[in-house]
């Protein structure tokens, strides 16, 4: 199985240091949550890690199964076998989702997959995240709801089989139902126990859901606390004001 290795991550954006050395090792078969207020830089360490050029990466290193993420452009770190959701956030005018994913499939791979089985394997997948047929005809992104791109954000994973996956607020804006059928197709996805999974989340509620085998607790660009399931059960209960505080 693949690892996932953060080492002394520090991060700026705009030249404000926002990760202050972030250490974090993720192997196959676990489930990581990193939870923590808002602005504490839970997003930062998602984008950093997926190439954006926004992200400064000022110390540290990313290793996926020793090799530097870091060093590669954000195509080589799909093929590596790192899940990057963001890395298509924009409208893309005239792309269908079907297009759109069937050329993800083909940049991880190396090679396009046949249309019949790519077809079968879309039409799997849709069915396994209850989305319409027709979603597939859309254009990227245009007027997507947000329980729409969180669907569509499962999708990907369920046709890329990445080695590890980083999931940014894959909850918010999702309704019980939708956060029901996202939550399963991400246990579908580890229920391998060859990939590594890393949900970035500031409610507790998708962790019922998706039950984490460790709770790391953000706050000030820095992970504070670290934990089994339980320790999401203490931040439900008690908030992350004793965090906040801490770092003020
Ligand atoms: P979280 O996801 O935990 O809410 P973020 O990583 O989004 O936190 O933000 C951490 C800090 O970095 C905040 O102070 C935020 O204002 C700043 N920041 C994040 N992204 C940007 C950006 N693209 N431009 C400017 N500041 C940013
Ligand atoms: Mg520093
Ligand atoms: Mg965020």
């Amino acid at each position: 199985g693949s690892t996932l290795e953060i080492r002394d991550l520090q991060v700026a954006v705009e030249d404000k240091e926002i990760l202050r050395g972030v250490n974090l090792t993720v192997r196959a078969g676990e489930t990581h949550a990193i939870m923590g207020p808002n602005g504490s830089g839970k997003s930062t360490l998602a984008y950093a890690i997926a190439g954006h050029p926004k992200y400064t990466v000022t110390g540290g290193q990313v290793l996926l199964d020793g090799a530097d993420l870091l060093d590669m452009s954000v195509d080589e770190r799909a093929r590596a076998g790192l899940f990057l959701a963001m890395q298509y956030p924009v409208e893309v005018p005239g792309v269908s989702v079907s297009n759109f994913l069937r050329s993800a499939v083909t940049s991880v791979r190396g090679e396009a997959p046949k249309l019949r089985e790519f077809a079968k394997d879309l039409k799997a997948g849709m069915d396994a995240l209850s989305i319409d047929a027709a979603f597939a005809q859309r254009n990227l992104n245009e007027g997507f709801s947000g329980g729409e791109k969180k669907r569509h954000e499962i999708l990907q994973l369920e046709l890329l089989k990445p080695k590890i996956a980083v999931l940014d607020e894959t909850d918010s804006g999702l309704d019980v139902d939708a956060l029901r059928v996202v939550s399963e197709g991400i246990n579908r996805f580890r229920s391998s126990g060859e990939t590594g999974v890393l949900l970035i989340t500031h409610y507790t509620r998708i962790l019922r859901y998706v039950k984490p085998d460790f709770v790391h607790v953000f706050a000030g660009g820095r992970i504070v606390e670290q934990g089994g399931p339980e320790l999401a059960d203490k931040l439900e209960a008690e908030g992350y004001e004793s965090y906040t505080k801490a770092t003020a």
